[in-house]
């Protein structure tokens, strides 16, 4: 007694290998989560089997040859006890080996368990360990040992064999050397390149360590009621309340999760009694022990058990591994029930953990014929038959079919079919393009830039890299999460925005200090932004509303006009569908500010780009083909995102910037009462120089002025201008001299500052990520050395000419948890994203300010 006492002494001294009690000095940087949540249960008096945990170090060194005194490490342990080897990572997810379990088994043992547990039984826990050490440690073919089974002695005889075989040297039979194996084994396979790269995919540093804990063996077999199991106290789909696990009677280690129907647990059924019957006083205690690990570990947690004769013991414990809406709604219970802070939920989620409440989702443990990748564009997933054109999206959806959008790229005109179809699928294009920011907006799944497979669109026919085709009404699924096409329907999870969500976002506004907006283009999207509480529109897009109904044949008309007459004629018919877009904005966001930018794509956007689209605009317009020809050829421009758009287009053709800007007055005046002023933010979009704003600002106080004499009422508005090139930055100080704010537009100065056209830059854009050329891509994340530079500069700058300049930036990056830190760091008063992505933004947010 006073020798074992010793040499726990002697191991508990030893800062690499350490006998687990309460006061043994083992943190999880050093030892791994395992260890030290084993530990704790430890310190909560649970019956843990006496464990010896190896800290990262010691595993290291176990890698590179250097072995622990053996003598030391199995002094704890009684003589003739079976042991077992876990792993211990720094979390969870990284992985690790898995277990090894009846180390120590051996010939003269498998004697001594034979007299106490029969023949069978003894035999069936030599063979396991036999099984694994041939394949695990020995290293030796699997092909061999599949046949050969793990129960019973013939069994045990035939793996006996085999390993003599395969290595000419009988099976190890002292137990300091099969544990030495085992655990050089261990440390090695952790240090292999295929794991390094999987755990560093789940986000572990390069030099993650591993630590092990060697166990005594609980063993589930013998008289009474032997077994083990797992329990929880919810449920992993839903977090909902709710007891769950799995028993086996006479079993170890995940027999009772891969028993199938033998396992059993809670109700009496067919298959025969609960754990409950069978066992009543260890299930009591078991709940009870999870009750109180829920409280003291503060953490939904999954107890791994063994029953000896009806003695519970516990021999681990892991934080249920969960959905992302059953994290959720636990962290919202947990501190609900003041067993953690609110603070501390908010933390507990990653903001892109939310995605997946919001959109439906392909249910990934169900395997799926995989037919081709794209970057990720418009999370969720959608499934319909194959349609070519936003035409036939539109009749398909006419008759009530689901249908998915496969287009080379999408442009303004696909709009109506991308409204109509359930996802979008298109071969060009990265984060920014057209389909993926509509489909962010709108809530569309989507995948861009799916290059590798062929898409021929007079042909009506998607071909994918093995050669496959799918034609016209072939369905197909899009998981615009994973940047995944399917082929055909698969099984899906649904979205759920359930009373845990809005709780725990309703927690994220009381932190946050920063403001977040939506953008938003229609009065659809507004309700959007306004169900996931945006604090108003930062962003919208006016031409997005040219594309609705019949509005984009008077837009034409008014592209065609020879004369400033035909021009205005045109215009007057724009103007009051306009308001009443703008009208219909301003009530729903109910008094929230809404930024509503100035007309920006070039014109050439609005008209057809074939024959077809030419022939039916003479027809509408009632002109010869010979002039549309004429026309859209003059409006064509070499590089158009570059040339006449935005606030040139403004000052060349000044009518449609004094329209809009009248429809915005006359609409903030119909909504306006004096409990809510409408006060409308008015944006300059693409502003090179500050005589732009200048020449802007003195024609939209004229309209103010007119509108003001016309109505009798008084309103006031702010108007503010888009930094999206470069130079808007470095000139930030005299341009904000005329400006209530800057809003940074993260997409056009990422493609002026990389000089990287936005559509095209998927072509090439995996390429320079995966040789380093990139970090990530900058339009998916934002380039904090170069265009943070610029933001920085420019806001600085502003700052300096009008120190309550109101700073925000709403390019596709507001939405991103990186980006708001960045700023929130820089002193923005907001970010602005697309509506599906505010409650992602709500939560990082609130999460940079705790
Ligand atoms: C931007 O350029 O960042 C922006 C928000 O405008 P758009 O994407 O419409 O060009
Ligand atoms: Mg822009």
């Amino acid at each position: 007694m006073l020798r074992a006492s010793l040499e726990d002494a002697a191991v508990q001294n030893n800062p690499h290998t350490t006998l687990i009690t309460a006061t043994a000095p083992v943190s999880p940087d050093t030892h791994g989560g395992r260890t030290k949540c084993l530990q704790r249960l430890v310190r909560l008096d649970l019956p843990v089997p006496r464990t010896v945990g190896l800290s990262f170090d010691a595993v290291h060194r176990i890698a590179r040859g250097e072995m622990p005194d053996m003598a030391l490490l199995l002094s704890p342990f009684e003589q003739g006890e079976l042991l077992c080897v876990r792993p211990s990572s720094g979390d969870p997810d990284w992985g690790g080996p898995s277990a090894i379990l009846n180390i120590g088994m051996n010939n003269a043992r498998f004697d001594d368990f034979a007299q106490r547990l029969g023949n069978e039984t003894a035999a069936s826990l030599y063979a396991r360990f036999v099984h694994s050490y041939s394949l695990r440690v020995a290293r030796l073919d699997p092909d061999v040992f599949d046949e050969i089974g793990v129960e019973g002695e013939a069994s045990l005889n035939a793996a006996l064999r085999a390993y003599e075989e395969e290595t000419d040297e009988p099976f190890p039979q002292d137990p300091a050397v099969q544990l030495a194996e085992v655990l050089r084994s261990m440390a090695r396979a952790w240090d292999g390149t295929s794991a390094r790269l999987l755990r560093q995919g789940k986000g572990a540093p390069a030099d993650a360590g591993l630590g092990l804990v060697v166990q005594s063996m609980a063993l589930g077999f013998g008289e009474g009621e032997c077994g083990s199991g797992v329990l929880q106290l919810i449920d992993r789909e839903t977090g909902l309340e709710q007891l769950t696990g799995r028993y086996l009677s006479q079993s170890q280690g995940r027999d009772a999760l891969e028993g199938g129907s033998k396992a059993l647990f809670l109700e009496r059924d067919a298959r025969g009694p609960s754990l409950e019957e069978l066992a009543p006083d260890a299930f009591r205690s078991l709940i009870e022990i999870a009750q109180l690990m829920r409280l003291k570990l503060r953490e939904e947690m999954q107890v791994e058990f063994v029953i000896e004769n009806g003695r519970v013991h516990i021999l681990d414990g892991v934080r249920v591994s969960r959905t992302s809406r059953a994290a959720v709604r636990s962290v919202v219970r947990l501190a609900e029930d003041k067993i953690i802070t609110r603070q501390e939920a908010l933390l507990r989620v990653p903001p892109s953990a939310l995605n997946e409440l919001l959109h439906r989702q392909v249910d990934r443990s169900v395997s799926n014929d995989l037919i081709g990748r794209g970057v990720a564009a418009s999370p969720g997933a959608a499934t319909g038959k194959v349609v070519f054109t936003a035409a036939d999206a539109q009749a398909a959806a006419a008759r009530g079919e689901s249908c998915v959008l496969v287009r080379r790229e999408t442009s303004p005109e696909d709009i109506r079919g991308m409204h109509a179809a359930k996802a979008v699928l298109t071969e060009r294009g990265g984060m920014t393009s057209h389909a993926a920011v509509i489909g962010r907006g709108i809530g569309l799944p989507c995948v861009v830039g799916a290059t590798e497979m062929r898409f021929q669109m007079r042909k009506k026919l998607l071909t994918v890299s093995d050669g496959r085709t799918f034609k016209e009404g072939d369905v197909i699924t899009v998981d615009g999460t994973h940047g995944e096409v399917l082929s055909g329907s698969v099984p899906m999870l649904e979205a759920t925005l359930d009373d845990a969500f809005q709780t725990l976002l309703s927690w994220a506004d009381d932190e946050r200090d920063i403001g977040i907006r939506a953008n938003a283009d229609t009065p659809a999207d507004a309700q959007t932004a306004k169900m996931f509480l945006a604090q108003g529109i930062g962003l919208c897009r006016t031409e997005h509303m040219f594309f609705e109904d019949d509005r984009l044949t008077v837009m034409r008309e008014m592209i065609f006009a020879e004369s400033s007459e035909d021009r205005s004629a045109a215009l007057k018919r724009l103007l009051p569908v306009q308001r009443a877009d703008f009208t219909e904005l301003f009530r729903t966001m109910a008094g929230l500010p809404v930024c509503l930018r100035l007309l920006d794509p070039p014109l050439h956007e609005f008209l057809p780009s074939d024959h077809a689209g030419h022939r039916a605009l003479a027809e509408a317009l009632d002109i010869p083909l010979s002039d549309v020809t004429r026309r859209v050829e003059a409006l064509s421009e070499y590089n158009p995102m570059l040339g006449m758009r935005g606030v040139r287009l403004g000052i060349k053709v000044p009518e449609i910037y004094d329209m809009q800007v009248r429809a915005i007055f006359e609409a903030a005046i119909s909504v306006t009462t004096p409990e809510m002023p409408i006060v409308p933010e008015i944006m300059i979009p693409l502003v090179s120089a500050k005589r732009e704003v200048e020449l802007v600002k003195m024609r939209v106080d004229i309209v103010a002025a007119a509108v003001r004499a016309e109505t009798g009422v008084d309103f006031d508005y702010k108007l503010g201008v888009m930094v999206e090139t470069p130079r808007a930055a470095l000139r930030a100080e005299d341009i904000a001299e005329s400006t209530s704010f800057l809003s940074f537009g993260t997409n056009d100065l990422t493609q002026m500052t990389y000089g990287l056209s936005r559509d095209d830059a998927g072509r090439f854009m995996s390429e320079y990520v995966a040789q380093g050329v990139f970090a990530e891509d900058p339009f998916h994340t934002l380039d904090v050395d170069g265009v943070g530079e610029l933001l920085i500069l420019g806001a600085k700058r502003g700052r300096m000419a009008r120190p309550g300049l109101t700073l925000s930036m709403c390019g596709e990056h507001g939405g991103n948890p990186e980006s708001i830190a960045f700023c929130r760091a820089a002193g923005f008063d907001y970010v602005s994203c697309s509506p599906f992505r505010v409650p992602v933004a709500r939560l990082a947010a609130a999460q940079l300010a705790i």
